[in-house]
């Protein structure tokens, strides 16, 4: 297992005089710990399990030394990384981001993920890609229909390598690996990665470099974690008044079900109006897109949302997470919190108990060696 060293500064990183420029050019002064990790390994060739918590720059730790052994359009047409993340909408990111680091050298990324155009998608693999970013789903479907070659593919990116290694994305994850060849090199990040899962890792991996930022140490210090406990009848009245005293310059509320997600957004809206909307996997692709893009462009104040965009998705001036419901388990908890305090910035996450729940509460204590903060609000009992 290798702990990050002490890197002051890219140029200590070996990389190329255009990269050096991208990263200044993307504003990042100096390599976070995964990066400065993680970015010599993957250069050198290595496979790698990578463990950092959320918002300290994974992407970057990928898509650079991807970028920097990148054969261009005219050598090579056929795809020669593919990057594989849970959501659409986090393809998206993972592909602007990879596009902003390409920095004016010309480089052909696809989004292969469902709910989205087809035709534009296969048109875009017959002209040639240098890199894929794709959901397991639409991935897989491009493979099956020999539209999407994967035998010059290099290099393999799980991003949330635990989410796309359990047993729902597993089956098709296995299939598009062993399309790609046997001697490529293999990525893994994520903000959490039980024991269980490193090892299965292990099965697809050459003798992987460990790196963990982590050292059990999950919660990012800067978010200030708090929970209040409250009747399930009164959640709604917690939240408003919580709103009301915190004034978030924008908040994402995470609900357990997408009915219920779809209710407290109508009930917020009556307050909120168009700065609330919700995002859930039964809206329709363009609607998600949509909402998500009003946030970034901070039109909206609210995000009412399922675990949908629980993980992965930077916006850095979400200000405050709520856990309307407690999450299903603890790693959940881990990257919903982690939607704020991005990047060393200050945040802060509530959750909110009902009782029955303790055992929960007390899970994800343990789960991140931190003790949530006891909170209370008028009219509500502490
Ligand atoms: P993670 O995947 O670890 O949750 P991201 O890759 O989404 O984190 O990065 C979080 C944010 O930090 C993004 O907005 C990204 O552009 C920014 N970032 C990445 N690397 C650096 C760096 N070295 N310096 C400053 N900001 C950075
Ligand atoms: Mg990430």
């Amino acid at each position: 297992v290798v702990l990050p060293p002490e890197t002051e500064s890219f140029d200590e990183l070996d990389l190329s005089p255009v990269m050096r420029e991208a990263v200044a050019e993307a504003g990042f002064t100096k390599p976070s710990p995964i990066q400065a990790a993680l970015i010599p390994y993957a250069l050198d060739g290595c496979d790698v399990i990578g463990q950092a918590r959320t918002g300290t720059g994974k992407t970057a730790a990928f898509a650079i030394p991807i970028l920097e052994q990148l054969d261009s359009l005219e050598d090579c047409r056929d795809p020669q990384a593919i990057i594989i993340v849970p959501t659409r909408e986090l393809a998206d990111q993972v592909a602007s981001e990879t596009a902003r680091l390409a920095h004016g050298v010309p480089t052909e990324i696809a989004v292969l993920s469902g709910g989205k155009n087809m035709n534009r998608q296969l048109r875009q693999l017959e002209n040639g890609v240098q890199i894929v970013v794709g959901t397991p789903g639409r991935v897989h479907d491009h493979l099956q229909r020999g539209t999407l070659r994967l035998d010059k593919a290099w290099c393999v990116v799980l991003d949330e390598a635990d989410r796309m290694l359990d047993i729902g994305f597993r089956p098709q994850i296995e299939r598009i690996m062993r399309k790609c060849p046997r001697n490529r090199q293999t990525l893994l990040l994520s903000a959490t990665l039980p024991p269980v899962v490193r090892r299965l890792a292990e099965s697809y991996m050459s003798d992987p470099t460990v790196i963990d930022c982590c050292q059990n140490e999950m919660a990012v210090d800067t978010i200030e974690q708090r929970y209040f406990t409250v009747e399930n009848n009164r959640k709604v009245e917690l939240l408003e008044q919580l709103l009301e005293r915190e004034d978030p310059e924008q908040a994402i509320v995470f609900c357990r079900t997408k009915r219920g997600t779809d209710r407290l957004s109508r009930q917020l809206s009556r307050i909120y109006h168009g700065a609330c909307a919700c995002i859930h996997g039964d809206l329709q692709q363009r609607e998600r897109d949509r909402v998500l893009q009003s946030l970034r462009d901070r039109k909206l104040k609210l995000l009412i949302a399922t675990d949908v965009v629980g993980r992965g998705i930077d916006i850095t001036t979400i200000s405050h997470i709520v856990n309307f419901d407690v999450p299903q388990d603890c790693d959940d908890y881990v990257h919903r919190v982690g939607r704020t305090g991005r990047m060393g910035r200050d945040g802060i996450a509530f959750t909110f108990v009902v009782p029955g729940e303790g055992e929960m509460l007390t899970s994800i204590e343990r789960r991140i060696n931190k003790e949530l903060i006891r909170d209370s609000l008028d009219g509500f009992e502490p």
